[in-house]
């Protein structure tokens, strides 16, 4: 049977139709609402490979070296080629089609997802790679089902696998055929707490099909309900400014922009809550803890379409919770309580640290007890077994670069750095969230798997976004732990610097092949680390003098204030050879699938600048109406064309207050003599960033801040006052941005309605 339905399913038949199979027939047959649907097995497409004869051929093809990017695009493209080129044999053909036939009135739209074997590894981000068709018919369906067997070898994934030392073979791919569900509204929730284990249920909620919440394109609604009495104790109505419906037309999925009276409105009535609190309930009951659940609405009816686990909440959570959070357990050998923040357990010497300078203390192996983590302790927490602090909950930096880190780590235990001496030996559970006495023998502790993101719902919900600067990119890692909405500025400038030869000289040894796929790797680790959520990437802008320390740099032009000089777009565009490659790179990425991508250029002046640009960026083959991309606002010459550059059809401008400030000023940044007038809240840097958010409002571009000054409150304030749509900071500024966001925006809320 190549085929079976849902109702026939139940959570044990995990190998038969993949993780996202099983869970949806083990709600359908719990009595929940589900829309209707099929599963084509995993066995289906094992059988498609092997009867066909391409297994061999498909798994060889893809055991390369996965840095090396022209080997991981050839691999990627024969597994496709074989995958799609291959016939599906008729009996399953036929099967499948008969049970489309028998969905609705038969011509139903239907979502075709991916539901791989091994989904449920312990890596959240494996679970996104796989293909989803939506509002697909009959004619396109067995095109998508094959398209869907093929997604399990899109570039990212064979990179994803490889790095991962995961076998190729080992993964298998059934597929989803379920009826869309044309939702008026759509969201997730969770049915407890999700970083303290608390009896809420938090609700996200958004207009339209549930693509946009899941992905994160839209901000929505935020609820938090009392279970026991049903109470809503907070509705957070956030700006919803886009909505994924499907087109009447073509029946294709597209982002729409929510009317003006729905943007602000409050998506779900009480009763709808009162609904989902309901089936909350039963879904919990059913699999005994709290679920993460995907729901809709659609004619007054609410469905579930996923229900899941919610792995960040330790067993023992709950009852913490419902005392005081953190109490030191009475019984057994329990010193202290607190929240498993990151998975796994590990002994150790315990390492009060009270200050960054005991840092240097924390040896190999040792357990970091602290009040509070801080980024520069990322070295140490590198070195340690394990980690514990007094404050912070899930999504604190603790838990957050534990997590990432695959470190131990229990937080929030209250006073861990006055109950543990340093020096003693102590061993912690970072899943029950306990710390014990004494050493586990070594075959107990157990290492912790990798990844465990947090979940949305606990950061300072902001209608702005809030992003993150990244220039390393080992420091992606990092920057997608603070919980920012996306990279704002991604520069390259280091990943060229860091060649230790000019981008002409490294091409003349190396190859201009050699220097787009430098740009690819770096480039492509901060955007998987962030996938899905949008990396905005910078083309080159160093000045003269950085280049001048390179080999290859006696070549470069002397230049008596090179920050006035041949830098960013303008050198781009007299000579474009390198800016060429670039944006190939930049091509080979968005065919790679990285479609979180944006493109921005640097130092622009005027619309001219931004044709030209445009124009190389479409010769590489980057579709400027498919493709975000923007400019960067540096000078007040840009700040003054802002209206003609949009008409160029630029996406975003982004105020690069690092040059603003010194092209209004003229006041060099890098002149000590006159860093006393160095002033990024000086009122004519502030008058042309607000002149020109204000045009761009009108004219429907979105603004942003990517220098410095978008970590300084005051900035920050100015800023969401005036309307911009996002902040980029600093990676360890990020979060206190995020709560200065969210006050000016309440108390912009409350001005309106006083
Ligand atoms: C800026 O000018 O503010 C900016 C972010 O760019 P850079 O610092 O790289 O010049
Ligand atoms: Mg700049």
């Amino acid at each position: 049977m190549a085929v079976v339905w849902l109702d026939d399913v139940r959570a044990d038949d995990l190998e038969l139709v993949g993780g996202k199979g099983a869970s949806l027939g083990e709600l359908t047959g719990a009595g929940l609402p589900v829309p209707p649907g099929f599963v084509v097995t995993a066995g289906t497409y094992r059988a498609f490979i092997e009867d066909a004869g391409i297994d061999d051929e498909l798994f060889s093809a893809v055991e390369v070296d996965h840095e090396d990017s022209a080997a991981l695009k050839e691999a990627h493209e024969t597994a496709h080629d074989l995958i799609m080129g291959t016939p599906m044999p008729e009996d399953v053909r036929e099967e499948i089609l008969d049970a489309y036939r028998s969905i609705g009135e038969g011509d139903a739209f239907v979502a075709v997802r991916s539901s791989a074997t091994a989904e449920d590894l312990p890596d959240a981000s494996f679970a996104g790679q796989q293909e989803t068709f939506l509002n697909v018919q009959e004619e396109e369906l067995l095109e998508s089902v094959k398209a869907c067997w093929a997604s399990l070898f899109s570039e990212r994934a064979i990179y994803y696998r490889n790095r991962k030392g995961f076998p190729h073979d080992k993964v298998d791919i059934a597929v989803v055929v379920q009826q869309m569900v044309d939702s008026e509204k759509s969201g997730v929730m969770f049915t407890c707490h999700p970083s303290t284990g608390e009896k809420k249920v938090i609700i996200e909620a958004a207009w339209g099909l549930g693509e946009a919440v899941v992905s994160g394109t839209v901000s929505p609604d935020n609820y938090v309900v009392n279970r026991e009495n049903g109470d809503v104790e907070t509705a957070t109505i956030a700006d919803k400014k886009t909505m994924c419906v499907r087109d009447e037309e073509t029946g294709q999925t597209v982002n729409r922009e929510v009317s003006s009276d729905k943007r602000h409105e409050r998506v779900l009535t009480n009763e709808e809550i009162a609904r989902l609190l309901e089936l909350g309930e039963l879904v919990e009951d059913h699999y005994g803890n709290p679920q993460d659940v995907e729901w809709a609405v659609y004619d007054g009816e609410v469905y579930m379409l996923q229900s899941r686990p919610i792995t960040t909440i330790s067993e023992g959570d709950e009852d913490a919770a419902s005392d005081d959070g953190k109490s030191t357990n009475a019984g057994d050998d329990v010193i202290m309580r607190g929240l498993g923040a990151s998975p796994g357990i590990a002994s150790g010497r315990a390492r009060i640290v009270t200050k960054l300078d005991h840092l240097d203390q924390v040896a190999e192996g040792d357990i970091i007890v602290t009040e509070m983590t801080m980024p520069d302790m990322v070295p140490a927490m590198k070195r340690a077994a394990g980690i514990v602090t007094d404050e912070g909950g899930m999504t604190s930096h603790a838990a957050i670069v534990s997590r990432e880190l695959g470190v131990p780590a229990v937080v929030g235990t209250g006073d861990a750095t006055s109950t543990i001496a340093d020096g003693d030996i102590v061993t912690i559970d970072g899943d029950k969230g306990t710390i014990r006495e004494g050493e586990m023998p070594e075959e107990e502790q157990r290492q912790p798997v990798e990844e465990a993101r947090p979940k949305t719902p606990v950061k300072p919900m902001t209608a702005t976004e809030v992003k993150v600067n990244v220039s390393i990119p080992e420091a992606a890692e990092r920057a997608a732990a603070t919980g920012a909405d996306g990279v704002g500025l991604l520069r390259i400038e280091h990943m060229v610097l860091t060649l230790g030869k000019t981008p002409e000289r490294y091409i003349e040894q190396n190859g201009e092949r050699a220097y787009v796929d430098e740009i690819v790797t770096g480039v492509r680790e901060v955007a998987e680390e962030f996938y899905p959520r949008p990396v905005r990437v910078r083309t080159l802008d160093a000045p003269t003098d950085e280049f001048r320390q390179l080999e290859g740099g006696e070549n470069e032009p002397r230049e008596h204030n090179p920050m006035l000089g041949y830098r960013g777009i303008r050198r781009g565009l007299d000579n474009p050879n390198i800016f060429r490659l670039e944006l190939q790179a930049f091509r080979r990425l968005f065919d790679m699938g990285y479609d979180n991508l944006e493109v921005m250029f640097p130092l622009v002046n005027d619309a001219e600048d931004v044709v030209r640009a445009k124009e190389h960026m479409i010769e590489a083959g980057i579709d400027p109406e498919k493709r975000e991309w923007g400019v960067m606002i540096e000078t007040p010459a840009a700040a003054l064309s802002i209206r003609e550059m949009a008409d160029v059809g630029i996406d975003f401008a982004s105020f690069g207050t690092n040059d603003l400030t010194q092209y209004t000023l003229a006041v060099d940044r890098n002149n000590e003599h006159v860093a006393n007038l160095y002033d990024e809240l000086h009122p004519a840097v502030l008058k042309l960033i607000g002149d020109t958010i204000e045009t761009c409002r009108d004219v429907g571009v979105k603004t942003s801040i990517c220098g410095q000054a978008g970590s300084k409150p005051k900035m920050v304030q100015f800023l969401v006052d005036k309307g911009v749509s996002s902040i980029s900071a600093n990676i360890d500024a990020v979060r206190d941005v995020q709560h200065e966001v969210k006050r000016v925006e309440q108390r912009l809320l409350l001005d309106s309605v006083r």
